[in-house]
């Protein structure tokens, strides 16, 4: 049973892992800095796509067995044996040595595969039309640029520029191209030279009595084209030699391959840069293998050489910046104190500003907040004024409606002819007096005699002129404690608080003369009768009006114009009903 699980996990796992393999085939060693940097590049794109075990690097050291034809028989029988058994599904191939190898078996060796290329400097476009599935970048060379440059940064200070190559085929390729530029070559003043005949020794020899200056009579700067082996078949190191050559050069020494060359005391040059050649490289492979046509893309793609320099050396040979080519790159420039705490500064001024804004923020708001507190205030103080104006208001009113309500009680109270006490407060008054049990107090019912006969003879406006007169005359003569009530017609009652009987006829006796001997004209005479009691002879306020009354009544009998304190006398009368 395991058999059968372990067998379709085994199906299972080898379809899912499938993926593309990819052969990576190199002109030269992985010590070669411009292959370990193209190759860096393309391992680095295609990781995303293509597993470890599915890629196969080949390196061909070609530089060391450049024009050996048995080296590349040997070399095409191996890979024959080693690739019947793996098949790549596409080849990459660096430098002008693997392509022309591929180009010659390709057909044998990996029946159709694509070719992807790049690091051509050979123009192999005659014999790649023949052929199906060839693509690529051309590396190509930038000699003419480099010389160009050269000569505009050296115009004044040398008359020789001498560009270094060997005798191996890439070299031959570079001297015939110098060759041939040497022939529209013209100058005036800086002579072209190729040197592609030397000991490493002699190169060193020379570059040290060379100098940067004519003046000094041997003005030169160099370009290195391509340097393999010396005349005597000693390798040549770039990562060993350059440093001790341009070390010892007076002159300057300019280069093309970028990275390989960049930071070994070449000033700089026209360079291309391997990492872009590998990554573009990668791309296209990657894009073929994803389904694109090869003959979607330009057959050779041109590779871009820029200008790029190293500011150690730019110093040395007293060059300025300002007069390189616009957009140049300037590398190993001095660590400003800037770059150095370039991430330091970036956060602590990401905080400077981030605090200022929240400062910002934040007086914005405080400011906000005293408005509206200010506001607030300014509301509260309208309110008060608006509080305090409706008290005042109200308070007028309040004090406009006691004014009103005393005026209507003093209306309720007073009587409208007269402007004395009405009868409702003549009771109201007596009964303060009777309740409680208080002192003695005595009451006087006033009549005018026959006023019926004033009316009569006078006409009703002069009996009211009378009773007006009499009530007011009554008025101001009593004491400020008595009240005088108009109690009927032409009745009154006089109420004398705290007033014994015998003083009470006092009063009413001069009154009562008082009235008898005023002049009321047209008016002959007006007399008055009255009828008096105290509280001390009754049992209620009924009691003593009635008591009063019955006196008044006697006094009217017995003539009139007198004053009668009620007696049990007074009782016998028949008082006749009005
Ligand atoms: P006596 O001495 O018995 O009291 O005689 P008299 O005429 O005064 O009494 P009587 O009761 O016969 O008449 C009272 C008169 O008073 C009648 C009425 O016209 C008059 N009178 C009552 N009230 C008023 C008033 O307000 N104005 C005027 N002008 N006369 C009034
Ligand atoms: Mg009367
Ligand atoms: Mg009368």
């Amino acid at each position: 049973m395991y058999w059968l699980y372990g067998l379709l996990i085994l199906l299972f796992a080898s379809t899912s892992i499938a993926g593309p393999k990819v052969l990576l085939f190199n002109s030269y060693n992985p010590q070669y800095q411009w292959t370990k940097a193209n190759n860096q590049s393309i391992l680095q794109v295609l990781s995303s796509e293509v597993a470890d075990e599915d890629l196969h690097v080949e390196f061909m050291d070609s530089r060391r067995f450049s024009d050996d034809l048995v080296y590349r028989q040997v070399l095409a029988r191996l890979y024959q044996h080693k690739y019947s058994q793996l098949k790549p599904n596409i080849i990459i191939s660096t430098g002008d040595f693997a392509l022309e190898f591929l180009i010659q078996y390709r057909d044998d060796i990996f029946p159709g595969t694509p070719v992807v290329y790049n690091g051509i400097h050979f123009d192999l476009t005659q014999k790649l039309a023949r052929l199906n599935n060839f693509v690529g970048i051309q590396e190509g060379e930038a000699i003419a640029e480099n010389l160009q440059l050269i000569t505009e940064l050296h115009k004044d200070e040398i008359d020789e520029i001498i560009v270094l190559s060997d005798k191996s085929s890439l070299g031959n390729f570079f001297s015939e191209k110098v060759t041939e530029l040497k022939k529209g070559w013209h100058h005036p003043s800086i002579e072209l030279t190729l040197q592609d005949d030397f000991s490493f020794e002699e190169l060193l020899y020379q570059v040290n009595n060379s100098s940067k200056s004519k003046n000094r009579g041997n003005g030169k700067a160099y370009l290195i084209s391509v340097l393999s082996k010396d005349n005597k078949g000693r390798y040549f190191s770039y990562h060993d030699d350059i440093p001790l050559l341009t070390r010892y050069s007076k002159s300057p020494i300019y280069g093309m391959w970028g990275t390989p060359l960049m930071g070994l005391g070449i000033v700089g040059g026209y360079m291309n840069n391997p990492q872009l050649h590998g990554r573009n490289t990668a791309q296209i492979a990657l894009d073929i293998l994803s389904g694109t046509e090869i003959s979607s893309f330009s057959q050779n793609i041109e590779p871009q050489f820029l200008p790029s320099f190293d500011n150690r050396q730019l110093k040395r040979f007293n060059l300025e910046i300002n007069d390189l080519p616009g957009e140049s790159e300037i590398n190993f420039k001095p660590e400003t104190l800037f770059s150095r705490f370039a991430s330091a500064i970036i956060i602590i001024t990401s905080i400077i500003i981030a605090l200022t804004i929240i400062i910002i923020l934040l007086s914005a708001q405080v400011r906000r907040r005293k408005d509206a507190e200010h506001q607030l205030a300014q509301l509260n103080n309208d309110l008060e004024d608006i509080i305090t104006q409706r008290t005042l208001a109200l308070e007028r009113s309040n004090r406009t409606l006691l004014k009103l309500n005393s005026r209507m009680e003093n209306l309720a109270n007073t009587d409208d002819l007269t402007l004395i006490a009405n009868r409702r407060h003549g009771h109201r008054i007596l009964d303060r007096l009777n309740y409680p049990e208080g002192e003695e107090y005595s009451i006087a019912l006033i009549d005018i005699d026959h006023f019926k006969n004033v009316n009569d003879l006078h006409g009703h406006d002069i009996g009211d002129q009378v009773l007006q007169f009499i009530s007011h005359t009554i008025n101001q003569f009593i004491r400020p404690s008595d009240t005088i009530c108009r109690w009927g017609g032409e009745e009154f009652l006089l109420i004398m608080p705290m007033t014994q009987l015998e003083d009470a006829l006092n009063m009413s006796e001069r009154i009562r003369n008082l009235i008898a001997t005023t002049p009321i004209n047209p008016v002959e005479s007006i007399t008055i009768s009255t009828g008096i009691s105290a509280k001390s002879q009754s049992t209620s306020i009924n009691e003593l009006l009635r008591q009063a009354d019955l006196a008044l009544y006697q006094a009217k009998t017995q003539g009139r114009n007198r004053c009668i304190i009620w007696s049990s006398d007074s009782d016998q009368l028949k008082r006749p009903l009005d």
